[in-house]
């Protein structure tokens, strides 16, 4: 089944999928809408590592983030602590700093002070990155993910894809997408074939959940030769969160926890 026919039909069974789907959409246009080109970053050349610090965040990213605060917001989906967060020039930069180091304080006391969601607050200030990260994921192909995290964005990595009898991981974040190991954990670097599940939809075989009996790390995958191209992860994501369900009644977890 294609991901979008997936996602209409867990919809019906869960409507709370929808606040998480109008986000999506929410970031793929601001995404759609950034001009990258324009932007600092995108006339250096090097290796990740320097454009992380050479991002210069402070020329652009307060009116971006502030920008998809306000969209977020338009939306309905949170309204006071948003508006409030987004007034504060000085901490939304922090927050877009915090990100892009992969520092979590920040993040931790803007939820608790303003009393939102974390993952939600995460989500909103991640955005204006995406292009950024993007731009550093195609300056680094051949970059190799490290401790099951994306070696361009830093999250952790929890989805997967088949192709041509080749298996890779994409990043949820940024987009990047690493070639590994067909028997591969990206968590623990287990290899061994033997001590590597698998546990396919009866129906739906295209999807599936790998994990690890060393480490009870999972990811989800999904056939992209039966289902297509998946060109955005978090469709991905979100349209099998009935596998989430199934691997944490098995007691999994996902890299990063
Ligand atoms: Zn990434
Ligand atoms: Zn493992």
């Amino acid at each position: 089944m294609k991901l979008e026919d997936r996602l209409v039909t867990l919809q019906k069974q869960n409507p709370k999928l929808a606040v998480l789907d109008a986000l999506r959409r929410l970031r793929a246009a601001s995404v759609a809408e950034q001009e990258v080109n324009s932007l600092p970053f995108a006339r250096k050349n090097g290796r990740h590592a320097n454009f992380l610090a050479e991002l210069e965040l402070e020329s652009w990213y307060p009116a971006l983030a502030a920008k998809f605060c306000g969209a977020v917001a338009a939306a309905g989906i949170e309204n006071d602590a948003l508006r409030e967060i987004r007034k504060n020039k000085s901490l939304v930069l922090e927050l877009g700093r915090a990100i892009t180091q992969n520092s979590v304080g920040t993040l931790d006391s803007t939820a608790k002070n303003f009393k939102i969601d974390r993952a939600l607050l995460l989500f909103v200030f991640e955005t204006p990155l995406i292009p950024a990260f993007k731009e550093i994921a195609l300056k680094n192909k051949n970059a190799l993910p490290k401790e099951g995290k994306c070696p361009v964005c830093g999250r952790p990595l929890s989805l997967g894809v088949y192709k041509d009898r080749k298996r890779y991981l994409l990043c949820k974040l940024c987009g990047a997408r690493y070639h590994v190991d067909l028997f591969w954990c990206p968590k623990c670097g287990n290899r061994d074939a033997g001590k590597l599940g698998f546990i396919f939809l009866e129906d739906e075989p295209e999807f599936r959940i790998d994990y690890c009996f060393l480490c009870n790390t999972y990811i989800k995958a999904a056939d992209e030769d039966i289902i297509g191209a998946v060109d955005d992860p978090l469709l991905f994501d979100i349209a099998t969160l009935d596998l989430d369900a199934l691997a944490r009644e098995k007691k999994l977890n996902l890299p990063g926890e």
